[in-house]
């Protein structure tokens, strides 16, 4: 399988490669050159298999013959058996023809385990395979920096540096990160906001001589392998339900349009969805565009839900690539103009496709503790508030017969404060979290500018440099 850049000036690349690199040269994202598709009778012949079954047919089209069937097949065992779900990504019900899919059952407790766990694995492999080292760096808000630490810890090849601002993520949050005890694992704490630990690293990737030296690489969700494995339990969940005879919708609560994209990828390689909805809070760019057509970037509101604080959602050019026909050129005057400007306009023709399948639907902050409380008392069944955004966004949206599927993407444990103050009681931890909160921490704290950072890097990575 070749991967092509939706900027159309980067060199075709096979799976290994894009993987490794994460963004493009041109400075955009890569996708396959040709979808994959199944048929109904394969789709149909998931019925009754497990996860990695499944996850092994759905993905093994896009890496193609990088990895040969029994090694892949052995990795995503490993992947997803540090699960604590036997089934990986169980349907729970909510309501007549409404489901919850929980994706909450990785190690850090939240859907990014889904990509990351296979990642780390598939990445350390790849450099094993071509004697190389390389840097992981990233800056982290929450989430993602304990998913990654969680995926790449002990792994030979890695070396991974995770920047959260210091004193300003929650104390389960931080503990994900520095309780690893892995040497390869290096947690620094920027005096500054999120925004500072940013700008530290995307300087860090725009200094081609530190990137190259140290063979820096980045695993957010522009990467396409993490796409991939997300596009996965859009299978399991959907033939669960009675895919391919009957079709689905999905509720998807969407940050940087990683998730969302996967579930287009998924009806694009034949699986019956009617609709997807993209489900924001108040920090609803992707609402704005589906309606308005506007893309256009606003100040980001803190909420209860802080993984979909977004302001840029970097996977909606996936999309745009796609339903502009994959007119790279298009794609870059947008995304110029959306530099020079601080806007773009998409037309008429490129919004019809769009929103026949993608609704955005807006959840503000009362709507969101309102649906934990409401579920809470239908069923005693807690959600936390990403998920509660999805499951509001989907009960608001279902249309016609086809059963809606909300994304559950963390566990309420991760969010206690405003959990339990919407269902007025404690919310009962998981072991696996509780272990963590005694467990010693690791962490450097550094100042923002400076050169300290870049410095304590090319004094720890085992990558490059000398
Ligand atoms: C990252 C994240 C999201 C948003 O997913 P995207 O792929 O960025 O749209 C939603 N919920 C949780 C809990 C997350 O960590």
């Amino acid at each position: 399988m070749k991967y092509v850049s939706t900027r159309g000036s980067a060199p075709e690349l096979e799976f290994e490669d894009v993987m490794l690199a994460g963004l493009a040269r041109d400075g955009g994202l890569y996708v396959p050159s040709v979808w994959p598709s199944f048929t109904a009778e394969k789709i149909a012949a998931m019925a009754g298999k497990s996860y990695s079954e499944i996850a092994y047919q759905v993905m093994a089209p896009f890496v193609g013959d990088s990895i040969e069937a029994q090694e892949f097949k052995a990795l995503i065992d490993q992947a997803y058996g540090s699960f604590a779900h036997k089934a990986v990504a169980p349907l729970v019900q909510a309501d007549a023809n409404l489901w919850i899919l929980e994706l909450f059952h990785g190690p850090t407790l939240a859907f990014k385990d889904f990509a990351m766990q296979i990642l780390g694995l598939l990445m350390d492999r790849a450099l094993k395979k071509r004697g190389e080292r390389a840097t992981i760096l990233g800056a982290t808000s929450g989430d993602t920096g304990g998913a990654a630490i969680e995926a790449f810890r002990g792994r030979e090849r890695i070396d991974i540096f995770i920047l959260h601002p210091h004193g300003r993520v929650s104390d389960v949050q931080r503990r994900q990160m520095t309780t690893a005890r892995e040497d390869n694992v290096f947690n620094i704490a920027l005096e500054g906001t999120f925004d500072d630990c940013q700008g530290v690293v995307k300087g860090l990737f725009n200094d081609h001589a530190f990137r190259d030296g140290y063979h820096v690489t980045g695993v957010n969700s522009i990467n396409w392998a993490r796409i991939m494995a997300q596009i996965v339990y859009y299978f399991t969940s959907a033939v669960a339900l009675g895919a391919p005879e009957r079709s689905v919708s999905f509720s998807v609560p969407t940050g940087n349009f990683g998730d969302a994209f996967a579930g287009f990828v998924a009806k694009k390689m034949g699986l019956p969805i009617e609709q997807l909805v993209v489900a924001t809070n108040v920090n609803d760019i992707l609402v704005r565009v589906l309606e308005t057509g506007v893309y256009k970037p606003d100040g980001v509101l803190a909420t209860h839900s802080p993984s979909m604080d977004i302001q840029v959602s970097s996977n909606f050019e996936r999309l745009m690539f796609e339903m502009t026909g994959r007119d790279a050129t298009r794609i870059e005057a947008l995304m110029n103009e959306l530099a020079t400007s601080g806007s773009f306009t998409l037309s008429e023709n490129e919004l019809a496709p769009m929103r026949t399948l993608f609704q955005g639907e807006r959840v503000d902050e009362e709507a969101t503790v309102a649906r934990i409380k409401m579920q809470y008392e239908l069923c005693q069944y807690v959600i936390d508030p990403h998920s509660a955004i999805a499951l509001e966004a989907g009960a608001r949206s279902a249309r016609g017969g086809a059963s809606m599927i909300a994304l559950a993407t963390a566990h309420p444990a991760k969010f206690p404060d405003v959990v339990s103050g919407s269902i007025g009681h404690d919310v009962v931890q998981p072991t696996r979290l509780q272990a963590q909160l005694h467990e010693e921490e690791r962490v450097e704290r550094l100042p923002c500018g400076g050169g300290a950072v870049s410095a304590y890097i090319a004094s720890k990575t085992r990558a490059g440099g000398s």
